[in-house]
């Protein structure tokens, strides 16, 4: 374990650092079921123990990934630890691995089981670890914004971009309409790829990475993207604003990323003399605006790598991750941009209990809570992440 530095302060709970998704939910839905294993005791001393022993008995047949967001107690057994879309790929380039053990969340493990061949497996420890933000865009909806669109006779201008953060039912549907899927590092590739194919894109399913790659990264201006409110008649928008719009921005957002807000940058910087504020493009715009540098996961982690020591960071992403990064670099003065907590709570399902639960199954022959894309809608997603992957 890093030892605890002194440049690292904990951000203070809130009633809200949990927020309560994937209880007992709709099992189609990201938000899954509640898990219906026998778990250990999280009290059990034996927990590191038992997965240390039972990782051990599976050897090479089984392959752990861990998401950036994880807890340490997790990320300590991943056997590589990466973004969504790195760790989709990471699993793919491993074919001999009958099993996958995806410690993230729902859609990440059904990309990678759209990746991985039919032999292999993929297990989410905990079915109830989804994402409330590809749970914002669900495929009825987005049909329904369709017709509405082929209605207006506006499909064949419109080419539909969808985040890696979304189910894969939307990716199917993306990939059946001649769209792409993007992460956030390539999404000013993935728009420039669309904008060479259609006069407008309709983003799914995080309105302010599109808007900040459009704004930020392609020069549009903010009166050139509308936002869909799946909720609302129509979207809540006419037929005007639908016309004259370049960026149709799903109202979609993270949950996590979203909370971080303009006064949490002013706070720091005045507490902070100096300080350079670093934030995810899943933040909101005027955060984004106000920030010194703004990317994606991978990103954040190679700027706070490189920084020279001395430097001051305030980090606006999930709390795991900037927590691990203090205590990695404490000649650095790494601190969460907000004052309170910030977890993205169903990452935070997956716990040591669920990991030991998992591996403790499949070492006894049996293969718990594994995700299964069907094969017609793994087909067309996989359309739409080749298209991304060939991306120039
Ligand atoms: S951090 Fe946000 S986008 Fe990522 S899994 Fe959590 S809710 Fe979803």
């Amino acid at each position: 374990m890093v030892a605890v530095t002194s440049s690292w302060t904990e951000p203070s709970n809130t009633a809200t650092a949990l927020l309560l998704l994937g209880r007992g939910a709709d099992p189609a839905s990201e938000r899954g079921v509640d898990c219906p294993g026998d778990l250990p005791a999280p009290s059990d001393p034996d927990l590191v123990a038992r997965a240390a022993a039972a990782k051990s008995a599976l050897g090479g047949r089984v392959f752990v990934l861990g998401h950036h967001y994880q807890r340490d107690e997790v990320i300590r057994f991943a056997d590589v630890t990466g973004d969504s879309f790195k760790l989709a790929r990471e699993a793919a380039a491993r074919p001999e691995a009958e099993f996958i053990v995806f410690c993230g969340v729902h859609f990440m493990a059904e990309s990678a089981d759209i990746l991985t061949s039919p032999e292999q497996r993929v297990v989410l420890p905990d079915l109830a670890a989804g994402c409330s933000m590809a749970d914002m865009a669900v495929l009825g909806q987005v049909e329904t914004a369709w017709e509405q669109f082929q209605d207006l006779g506006l499909v064949d201008e419109i080419v539909p971009v969808t985040y890696m953060n979304s189910s894969a039912d939307i990716k199917g549907f993306v990939g059946r309409n001649g769209g792409v899927v993007c992460t956030s590092s390539n999404a000013e590739r993935a728009l420039t790829w669309s904008f060479e194919r259609g006069s407008k894109v309709l983003f799914l399913p995080d309105q302010h990475l599109g808007r900040n790659t459009a704004v930020l990264q392609l020069g549009f201006s903010l009166d050139d993207c509308v936002l869909y409110d799946p909720h609302k008649p129509n979207g809540g928008l006419t037929e005007r604003q639908l016309r004259d719009a370049k960026m149709i921005l799903w109202r979609g957002h993270c949950s996590v990323h979203g909370r971080f807000t303009i006064d949490s940058v002013r706070e720091v910087r005045e507490r902070v003399p100096g300080v350079n504020v670093l934030v995810h493009p899943e933040c909101r715009h005027d955060v984004v605006r106000a920030a010194d540098l703004v990317g994606s996961t991978e990103y954040i982690i190679k700027a706070l790598d490189a920084a020279p020591a001395g430097s001051s960071w305030a980090v606006g992403t999930e709390l795991n991750l900037v927590r691990r990064m203090a205590l990695a670099h404490p000649d650095k003065q790494i601190m969460f941009l907000d004052r309170t907590v910030c977890y993205c709570s169903t990452m935070n399902r997956i716990d040591l209990p669920h990991l030991v639960w998992v591996l403790e199954e499949l070492v006894a022959g049996r293969v718990p809570n594994q995700i299964v894309v069907d094969p017609a809608t793994a087909r067309d997603a996989r359309v739409a992440l080749d298209r991304m992957l060939a991306l120039p």
